[in-house]
């Protein structure tokens, strides 16, 4: 490819409305043109990354028996009012009406087609085990689209499921897509961790997701780790051993339940100074509407919620803090002073966090501003608690009981265990040996690849561009002759060019009549693996090597340039 007819603009400036790095570069280096928010053209060069991750994914996924197949983006609401998701999946779910006026939607994923074709086809056990994949357009319209690729609306991803016959053979699958997820991100240059994660709205009991660890903001997960074992977990599903795990108000004098002035006290800090008690003494109530409904959580409080946790305790879709007018509305309360004891709990419902469990003689909201309780005890008949908590530092691990660590996670992929989730409510059965109709048992394992394209960039650049890891570059190598006017130069540059094509290694030249400056500085941007400059040592028989990653140059002569190429490209 030659530089002059390559179809791509790089810019001077970052973007001014980017955040995360591999936004700024894609758009800078000419990978990405924006068309809305959340909404990108993938130029040419971002189109060979793409297309190169998605190569590697293929052979993985084949080698591993899964099949590739190519499933509708437009979808008609029959098959998610069949799945029971038209009602449940929220705002993200892009609904739109065709000209017969009959509902529809953008893909967002696609457990309900494929549930819904594998059912039509694969009636028989002697069918199964079978999995499926596409590599495909998505549109979920997030709520708030960012960091460009990382968070877009548009996107694509990998998608794959596959239909067992029992919960054993679910489980080998689920181990075979583990490692082909391992080779997949190591084949891309990317270091992943898998962790434990919450199954969120696609459901089933266990998921795993492929973090690529980082220690900036765009990693949207929080993950709590630990060094002495393999346990981590991303912060909506890990759990923790407490430094303390019961309190009691009786070591503060509080042995009798009586209610105190707590006058202008209205944080648990505040709480905690006023009486002369610990924070793990409080047992403290957070107020929420979840779908519409009045809910609250009542946790230990120096713990905090989390609120997937929550989320799924209340088997609610969406939730969110109340507001001071609706604390007073479905809680007759104030911000402060709620009490689980005077809600009506047939209209709110109540949580408890497994940290109240231990609570003794603890103080509580009095539901009436100003006034708390000490020395109160959960009545006998509460016996329900829920695990509403999210883990903090110092806490210690689950498995091996050492201090756990945290850090940032980007979701390159994510693979579940469904169980019957989507064959129960749609009715997708085969016949079993005995000629029974048994409900799929289902797997889904799914990965974004433009998100993987940035995250690359995320973990692999430097103050003047991409350093993209050889295995997904756009191309191998740049050829820039310094100055193409000088005919030996141009002509040495051509040669080399085309010798390295020939050998099949992907090679643009630089041809355009620039300033060298510019050409340099271009390359470094785009992040070619190998750049090598032909210049004027040209006339002593030598060009200039250098990696991308390294920055060092050396002086080749022209063939032992190409052979250097060669040792590190195709190996
Ligand atoms: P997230 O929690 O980041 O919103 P998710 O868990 O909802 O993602 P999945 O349904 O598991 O996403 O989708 C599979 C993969 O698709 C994810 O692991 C991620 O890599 C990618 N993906 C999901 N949403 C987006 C998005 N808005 N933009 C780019 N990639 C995405
Ligand atoms: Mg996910």
């Amino acid at each position: 490819m030659k530089m002059s007819k390559l179809f791509v603009q790089t810019l001077r400036e970052f973007p001014n409305d980017a955040e995360a790095i591999s936004h700024k570069l894609l758009v800078r280096a000419g990978f990405i043109k924006k068309l809305a928010n959340g909404i990108y053209t993938y130029m040419p060069l971002a189109q060979r990354v793409l297309n190169k991750i998605s190569n590697i994914i293929r052979e993985e996924m084949n080698a591993s028996g899964a099949q590739e197949l190519l499933m509708p983006f437009v979808q008609p609401a029959e098959v998610w009012q069949k799945s029971g998701r038209w009602a449940k999946y929220g705002k993200e779910l892009l609904r739109c009406k065709d000209r017969h006026d009959n509902e529809m939607c953008l893909a967002p994923t696609h457990e309900e087609v494929v549930t819904s074709v594998v059912s039509d086809v694969a009636k028989s056990y002697k069918q199964l085990p079978l999995n499926v994949y596409q590599i495909q357009t998505k549109f979920r319209d997030e709520i708030r689209p960012r960091f460009g690729l990382l968070r877009g609306r548009e996107f694509i991803m990998k998608d794959a499921y596959s239909f067992h016959t029992s919960q054993e053979d679910l489980e080998r699958e689920y181990k075979v897509m583990a490692q082909t997820y391992t080779s997949i991100f190591n084949r891309c240059g990317l270091e992943t961790k898998a962790v434990q994660s919450d199954s969120g709205a696609i459901g089933g009991a266990v998921s795993h997701e492929y973090m690529v660890l980082t220690d900036t903001a765009v990693g949207e997960n929080d993950v709590f780790y630990c060094d002495s074992c393999d346990y981590s977990a991303n912060s909506n599903h890990a759990i923790s051993i407490l430094p303390i795990q019961e309190t009691n108000g009786a070591d503060y004098g509080y042995n009798e339940e009586k209610t105190v002035d707590t006058p202008n006290v209205k944080t648990i800090e505040d709480l905690s100074k006023f009486l002369k008690i610990n924070e793990n003494c409080i047992l403290k109530a957070v107020a929420y509407i979840a779908d519409s409904k009045p809910a609250i959580a009542m946790i230990r409080g120096d713990k905090e919620i989390e609120e997937t946790k929550l989320m799924n305790a209340l088997n609610a879709i969406e939730i969110r803090p109340m507001e001071e007018s609706e604390i007073k509305e479905y809680l007759n309360s104030e911000a402060g002073f709620i009490s689980y004891r005077s809600v009506d709990k047939s209209k709110v419902k109540v949580i408890f966090d497994n940290t109240v469990k231990g609570m003794k003689n603890f103080v509580l909201g009095a539901n009436e501003r100003d006034k708390h309780i000490v020395g109160a005890n959960l009545e006998e008949d509460i016996k329900e608690f829920h695990d509403i908590s999210v883990v903090k530092v110092g806490e210690f691990c689950p498995v091996c009981k050492k201090p756990l660590k945290i850090t940032r996670g980007i979701e390159v992929g994510n693979i579940f265990q469904l169980g019957t989730k989507y064959s129960e409510p749609m009715n997708a059965v085969y016949t079993d040996e005995n000629g029974e109709l048994k409900p799929y048992i289902m797997g889904c394992y799914g990965i974004g690849v433009s998100r993987t394209m940035a995250a690359a960039i995320e973990k692999y650049h430097d103050d003047f561009g991409i350093i993209w890891p050889i295995e997904i570059a756009p191309y191998h190598v740049i050829v820039i002759p310094v100055d193409t006017k000088d005919p030996v130069q141009a002509e040495k540059a051509d040669e080399i060019y085309n010798k390295l094509n020939e050998l099949g290694i992907e090679t643009v030249i630089d041809d355009r009549s620039d300033r060298a400056g510019v050409k340099f500085k271009d390359a470094d941007l785009i992040g070619f693996p190998i750049r090598i400059t032909v210049g004027r040592t040209i006339s002593e028989g030598l060009v200039e090597f250098k990696l991308r990653k390294e920055g060092e140059v050396k002086k080749l002569t022209p063939e032992e340039a190409i052979e250097e190429c060669q040792k590190i490209l195709l190996n």
